[in-house]
Formats: structure tokens, C-alpha cells, sequence
């Protein structure tokens, strides 16, 4: 879907709004067209997706595959990162991020804070998942980044999301 379709369906809608009388013409309107072919992929990517996450959990896993990804590309970076306790009892900590740990000059400094689920870089708040630096905490910690994964991530959650068939738009113009 365009841009430019797009701009032209929300523009169409406005006229709607103003001009109810053109709603006997709907079903020649572009947003028909658009709304249709939504839920045409919708419909075939949901049962896709739910079969996806069907095999993952029979594999064993509990989270899915991109956060685990996410995760372990994350473990892969923390040899350039010093993690130093500020709160411990509350799991309050600094990163110090390094292009060389021998070089000695922080590239930049976070504040992660594991109970809270979050890091003054925004990632971690933004993402519901431990990103580098809150690895980098977990490790110091000897706790398991899996811990702080949000439940939207659990794959039993997002079969239950994505195993709903989407029932079919009746086409009103036959
Ligand atoms: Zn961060």
C-alpha cells in the first residue's frame, strides 16, 4: 500500500464526513479496496504466524525466536561494557560502554534499572526486553536475561494473539 493511496483514502473519508450522501458510492471508493485487501493478508498471515509459533513452543522454546536473537547478540557485546553497582539491593546499576576496554574512555555511560525495567538509552523501556546494557547488569548479577522479558514475548501468548481466524468481509456490492 502507498503512500500516496493512502493520503488519497483519508482525504476520501473527510469528503465523507462532509458529504454523507456520496456514501451510496462506498463500495467504489479506494478505502474499500484497501480495507479489503488488509484483511486478505491479514488472513492468510494469521494462521501463518499462529502455525510459526505452534512448531516453536513444540521445539521447547518459551520466548520467541527474535527476542532470543535479540538477547544473545546483546551477550555477544558486553566484553565492551563495565557494569558498576550504584543500588544493589535494587538491582540499580552503570554502564559504562567502551569502543576498547584498554582505552579507558567511556563511549557512554547508562543507567539500568533491572526492577524497573529500565535504561536511560530508552531501548529497554521501549523494547519490554533486556537489551546490551541490562545484559550487561544481568551478568553482574548472575541473573538470567530471560527473566526480565516482558509476557507479550511468551510464545503461548502470541499463538493466543495470532490463532484467531479473521472471519471474512461480506463484499456489499453484490
Ligand atoms: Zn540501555
Amino acid at each position: 500500500m502507498s503512500t500516496s493511496n493512502m493520503i488519497e483514502a483519508s482525504s476520501r473519508i473527510k469528503e465523507l464526513e462532509y458529504y454523507p450522501q456520496l456514501n451510496d458510492r462506498t463500495c467504489h471508493l479506494p478505502i474499500t479496496s484497501i480495507v479489503k485487501e488488509t484483511c486478505f493478508r491479514l488472513a492468510e498471515l494469521f494462521p501463518k504466524r499462529a502455525a510459526s509459533y505452534v512448531g516453536q513452543l513444540q521445539g521447547g522454546h518459551v520466548c520467541c525466536s527474535i527476542v532470543l536473537k535479540q538477547i544473545n547478540n546483546g551477550k555477544a557485546r558486553v566484553d565492551c561494557m563495565v557494569a558498576v553497582c550504584h543500588l544493589c539491593n535494587d538491582l540499580w546499576f552503570r554502564v559504562m560502554e567502551f569502543d576498547r576496554l584498554d582505552q579507558g574512555i567511556a563511549r557512554g555511560v547508562y543507567r539500568v534499572h533491572l526492577r524497573n525495567k529500565t535504561c536511560n538509552c530508552g531501548i529497554f523501556d521501549a523494547l519490554h526486553f533486556p537489551y546490551v546494557h541490562a545484559i550487561v547488569g544481568c551478568m553482574n548479577y548472575c541473573l538470567d536475561p530471560m527473566s526480565f522479558v516482558n509476557e507479550v514475548y511468551k510464545l503461548e501468548n502470541l499463538y493466543n494473539v495470532w490463532r484467531h481466524v479473521l472471519p471474512l468481509v461480506p463484499d456489499e456490492c453484490k
